[in-house]
């Protein structure tokens, strides 16, 4: 079978190989001179910046991947991909003055909260229980399977879900939830925070999103050797081992659909020709293929609905090459804003910069020696923005950057960051648009603002056309690395319907 992906972000690289591996030639187009899509990197005087995703979560996701062969079992060297658990998952401070680290191991992370803050350990003990049986329940059904296939709902592992309903938290918000398990403010903001994780907004997205927390902390934060970047560029590596063809700079105008006795996808339209295939897995944000990438003739069914879902947020970020060392800083760093509700208000309602917001900050250097001179940090400095909407990014980003470098020297004590910054770069909602095509620069598809969220999400494949499947982070299961990769295995078991 010849098989053709469109899109070499992370979902795309991993549904290439999971095709390559089961024998079928696979022909990969992406518009970009490079493999990685959003998991991209940035190398300037020394720095090295991994410009999109930071965490590194489910990693034994990336390892089965390297591990499987290839038709003949031959040529495979298993390019070597490492990678280690964050001592700290993230570093909190707070605007009264509170820091703490949130570390992995239960013993250490009890003596922080309990010497940081008011909170009873046992309720944090009692919420990552809580992530780890809502995942465990529904993993099998929410994220390594299609979510609109009704077989998969009668399956017998996932029978029990509808006695469960109750503790899945559909019908409120992550924060209400939150709110009602912690007395201490401070702790319901930091798992209140896992709503950004894809996009959304704690005070809407469902408490069943709670389980975030178990990937982080029970299953555990990683870090590759060698940068974020290394994870797309050991999959591309992989897909040459398995013999996939890329054709890079090459943008798909089209995804050519014929109608004989039903619609089935037939090939794609590239560089000025068309090109055949019985199969075409689409890695594109859903929306800008809805819109642009079927003809007049065999329209998207679902373009009308996903013009009408309300994009995730997206991200406005600094890439600092920063003189000298800061020990107050660990790799993942959280400075809160002091009115989270405002701060989402702003985000989902204004569609503005909230002027407090929230900043995070990765420094890679902190594991990953040789990501900046020495004597230097390379800073990644994030705030959450609203996805793009004609706003005046040039005035936004100015206006930005000002209050993060006030916020960053007070609460750090560092002066002058501005004399010690050498090198910068800049993402917005814009570049980031056109960089990889997301509509609206949204960083995770549609938002999950609603309990109705994942059954409105674009799914995997599309009833009225035949051969084509949707890999990728504005498909189900969602965005984020391992729902990504999860999202290639559903790819696979449709091809090959695995049931
Ligand atoms: C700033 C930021 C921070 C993030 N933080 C995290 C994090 O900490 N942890 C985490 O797990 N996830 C994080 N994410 C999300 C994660 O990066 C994404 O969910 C994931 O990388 C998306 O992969 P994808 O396969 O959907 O494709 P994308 O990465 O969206 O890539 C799609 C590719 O398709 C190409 N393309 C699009 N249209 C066409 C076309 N018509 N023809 C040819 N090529 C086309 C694009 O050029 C691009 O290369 C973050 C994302 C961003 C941007």
């Amino acid at each position: 079978m010849e098989v053709a992906v469109i899109g070499a972000g992370v979902a795309g690289l991993a549904a290439a190989i999971r095709v390559a591996a089961r024998g079928d030639n696979v022909t990969l187009f992406e518009k970009n001179s490079t493999p990685g899509g959003k998991i991209s990197q940035i190398r300037d005087k020394g720095y090295r910046f991994d410009t999109g995703p930071s965490l590194f979560t489910l990693p034994n996701l990336v390892d089965e991947l390297l591990m499987l062969e290839g038709r003949d079992n031959a040529n495979i060297t298993n390019y070597p991909f490492k990678y280690f658990r964050l001592e700290n998952s993230c570093r909190y401070f707070y605007p009264d003055g509170t820091v703490f680290d949130f570390f992995q191991d239960t013993a250490k992370l009890k003596e922080q909260i309990e010497n940081n803050t008011d909170e009873d350990f046992d309720n944090i003990l009692k919420r990552l229980k809580q992530s780890e049986f809502i995942y465990n329940l529904t993993s099998n059904l929410f994220i390594f399977n299609s979510f609109h296939k009704i077989s998969n709902f009668i399956k017998k592992e996932n029978r029990s879900i509808p006695l469960h309903l109750h503790k899945l938290g559909f019908h409120k918000s992550m924060h209400s939830a939150n709110r009602v398990l912690f007395k201490d403010k401070r702790v319901v903001q930091l798992f209140d925070r896992y709503a950004t994780y894809n996009g959304s907004s704690p005070y809407r997205a469902p408490a069943t999103l709670n389980m975030i927390s178990h990937l982080e902390h029970n299953i555990g934060a990683f870090f590759p050797e060698k940068g974020i970047y290394s994870i797309a560029d050991s999959l591309y590596r992989k897909c040459i081992e398995l013999g996939v063809k890329f054709e890079f700079n090459s943008l798909v105008n089209e995804i050519l659909v014929e109608k004989k006795r039903d619609k089935r996808a037939v090939g794609v339209s590239v560089n000025g020709s068309s090109r055949f295939f019985d199969y075409i897995i689409c890695d594109t944000d859903v929306r800008y293929a809805a819109e642009n990438m079927f003809s007049k003739r065999f329209k998207h069914p679902l373009a009308g609905r996903m013009s009408r879902l309300e994009p995730s947020s997206s991200a406005l970020i600094f890439y600092w090459g920063v003189k000298g060392n800061f020990p107050e800083l660990d790799v993942h760093n959280i400075l809160f804003s002091a009115d989270y509700k405002k701060e989402f208000d702003y985000l989902f309602k204004k569609r503005e910069l909230y002027d407090d917001p929230t900043v995070y900050i990765f420094i890679s250097k902190k594991v990953v020696p040789g990501d900046a001179p020495d004597g230097c940090e390379n800073w990644f400095v994030m705030v959450n923005a609203p996805y793009n909407n004609g706003q005046n990014w040039q005035e936004v980003i100015a206006k930005a950057r000002a209050v993060i470098v006030e916020k960053i020297e007070k609460r750090l004590g560092i002066a002058n960051i501005n004399n010690l910054i050498e090198v910068e770069h800049i993402a917005s909602p814009v570049t980031i648009e056109k960089n990889t095509l997301s509509s609206k620069g949204a960083l995770y598809g549609s938002s999950s603002n609603s309990m109705f969220s994942a059954f409105l999400r674009h799914p995997n494949t599309l009833r009225q056309i035949k051969n084509l499947c949707f890999t990728g982070g504005s498909t189900h299961p969602g965005g984020g690395i391992p729902l990504c990769l999860a999202s290639a295995i559903i790819a696979e078991k449709t091809i090959y319907d695995i049931k």
